[in-house]
């Protein structure tokens, strides 16, 4: 059975204070909670050492929202993979549609970077996407499929088992629109079926598949209920306790 997930990506929010505040409140929550899913919270670099640790990660693992394209030395500013491992964290972010667009990241930088996190065995969250204007020309199996093809498709099956997909239309993305529950389904269905194509069902029906898009309590269940949607990549809902933890409960 493959893993179903919720993850927080905390973007560029939350100071330091503020921060471990959010994660040790998360942490007391759900402690007391019978989960039925894992639960990841993926926090700028600052926070990832101070809330490793305190954070039960048997309750709730911490991951990076990014990480470098090189391995060490003269990259002012940048974080690479070991170091984000070297805090306790064991997950990362990589492709992020705000990363890519803004950022100018690359197939070949997400790659790379996709590399080194394995290397640090890290577990990666790949997120692939359509904007708008890609769905509203039909072009969203496309878009997906090469998004898989340009960073992720040369790893072996052994390393790709570590990588988790987050589906992140990007017009969903912090506007308040979710896909439909079908809308959703459809193309995890679609992205399940690539994945099978190079790798073999049995890959693929390993794979966890996360929504990501404006996910909420209230869409959560339906979201969830898809037989191909494991979990969620949440944005906004992950800031606040109640929120994010309304939608882990969309797995009861
Ligand atoms: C995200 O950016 O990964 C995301 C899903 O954001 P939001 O939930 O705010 O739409």
């Amino acid at each position: 059975m493959r893993r179903k997930i919720v993850a927080g990506n905390w973007k560029m929010n939350m100071n330091l204070q503020d921060g471990v505040a959010l994660a040790k409140e998360l942490n007391e929550t759900l402690k007391v909670e019978k989960l039925r899913c894992g639960v990841v919270i993926c926090t700028p670099f600052i926070h990832l050492a101070s809330i490793a640790s305190f954070l039960d990660q048997e309750i709730i693992e911490l991951g990076a929202e990014n990480c470098a394209d090189k391995e060490s030395g003269a990259y002012t500013g940048e974080v690479s993979a070991e170091m984000v491992r070297s805090t306790g964290a064991h997950y990362v972010i990589i492709g992020h549609s705000e990363r890519r667009e803004y950022y100018h990241e690359t197939p070949e930088i997400l790659k790379e970077k996709v590399r080194l996190a394995l290397k640090q065995d890290l577990k990666v969250i790949f997120c692939i996407g359509e904007s708008l204007a890609e769905r509203e020309a039909g072009r969203q199996n496309e878009v997906v499929k090469a998004e898989l093809e340009g960073s992720v498709f040369d790893l072996t099956a052994e390393d790709f088992a570590k990588i988790i997909i987050a589906y992140e239309p990007i017009w969903a993305i912090g506007t308040g629109k979710t896909a439909t529950a079908d809308q959703a389904q459809e193309i995890h269905a679609y992205i399940r079926s690539t994945i099978a194509d190079r790798y073999g069902k049995k890959v693929a029906e390993e794979t966890t598949i996360l929504y990501g898009g404006s996910c909420k309590a209230g869409n959560a269940p339906e979201l969830f209920g898809k037989p191909d949607i494991d979990g969620g990549l949440i944005g906004g809902a992950s800031l606040k306790v109640a929120d994010f933890k309304g939608i882990i409960d969309a797995w009861k």
